[in-house]
């Protein structure tokens, strides 16, 4: 995983976010390069200038693709009926898997009560850069470019926005200088409020997926999200079950504090597909706070986030004019 944070790494120092879609297969490394704006000498140039960052980080072969075509983003709202359920965490890991998959994805923190993407993506307090009155969004771990709502506002300031000025604020991170971000990730806040019915009039989602934790409260609440993009006919690509299934690092042994299988159950009584489950583990915890997401790293909690990627990536690439 370092050899892929330091191709990005050199390859973001010099195109920024006309870069995406980095994939490193041993030391290959291939990308999608936006070269939108520039004349033909330039192109040439910025060309060269990627090939020899990469090659210089140690890449034995470097493909660019290039692409001069304005992508308008497509949005993947990630919600659930309440907080503290992992929905937060599952948008991170959710973008990064996907990028690994070698999609130009991006991530928006549209959680106004609580904006946490900053730290999870491991680039606390660096604020992100304006080319006339667009934000550019900021470098995140795992490559992914990201704006937060806590960009926003000074460090610590709590969020109180409402009606109007929410529906701005979101405005104003979707519709940044995302390059050729192909879809954006959005973190949206829990429940069921303003922000989100801002992202429906404004900036409507390809789909939802839902998070929730397999007891009966929270997947009553999570229903409710449900029925909210169901009623705005905003398709729900999913449910993911979180915090299922507790190994107790000591003893070895496979306990659920909050059961397991109920969002499963409530996918199938509802004709939703699940994507899939993450168990309660304190590595994700401690990850999450390091600001290295668990999906950059190798393992089982890795191949959970990358399956439900897998299938969330699958469904936005269905023709939607045919039933999903
Ligand atoms: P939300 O966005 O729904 O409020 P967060 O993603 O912020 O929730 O997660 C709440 C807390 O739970 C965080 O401390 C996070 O690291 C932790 N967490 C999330 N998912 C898991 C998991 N599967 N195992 C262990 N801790 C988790």
């Amino acid at each position: 995983m370092s050899d892929f944070n330091a191709f990005y790494d050199a390859i973001v120092a010099v195109v920024g976010t006309r870069a995406s879609g980095v994939k490193v297969v041993d030391d290959a490394v291939s990308l999608m390069l936006d070269v939108s704006g520039l004349n033909a000498d330039d192109r040439v140039q910025i060309e060269a200038d990627v090939r020899e960052a990469a090659e210089r980080a140690g890449a034995q072969s470097v493909r660019i693709m290039l692409t001069a075509e304005r992508i308008t983003p497509r949005l993947i709202a990630v919600a659930s009926g309440k907080g503290g359920v992992g929905k937060s965490t599952l948008s991170t890991n959710l973008a990064i898997a996907m990028a690994r998959a070698g999609r130009s994805v991006g991530l928006v923190d549209a959680d106004i009560y609580g904006p946490s993407q900053p730290r999870l993506m491991g680039v606390e307090g660096v604020r992100p850069e304006a080319e006339g009155k667009m934000m550019i969004p900021v470098m995140g771990a795992g490559g992914v470019p990201f704006l937060s709502m806590g960009q926003l506002v000074k460090p610590g300031q709590a969020v109180a926005w409402r009606g109007p000025m929410a529906g701005n604020a979101l405005s104003q991170l979707v519709d940044a200088k995302w390059g050729n971000v192909r879809d954006i990730v959005v973190d949206l806040p829990p429940g069921t409020g303003d922000i989100q019915l801002s992202m429906i009039q404004k900036h409507k989602p390809v789909g939802a997926v839902i998070i929730s934790t397999p007891q009966d409260l929270a997947l009553i609440d999570a229903m409710r999200a449900i029925n909210f993009f169901d009623t705005a006919k905003v398709p729900i690509i999913g449910l993911v079950e979180n915090m299922a299934g507790y190994l107790c690092p000591h003893c070895g042994e496979m306990s659920d504090p909050f059961g397991s299988g109920g969002a499963e159950a409530a996918a199938i009584e509802l004709g939703i597909p699940f994507l899939g489950r993450i168990p309660l583990d304190i590595k994700i915890r401690m990850a999450s706070d390091a600001g290295t997401p668990p999906a950059l790293g190798d393992g089982a909690i890795s191949d959970a986030y990358a399956a439900i990627a897998h299938k969330v990536a699958a469904w936005i690439d269905l023709p939607k004019d045919s039933p999903a």
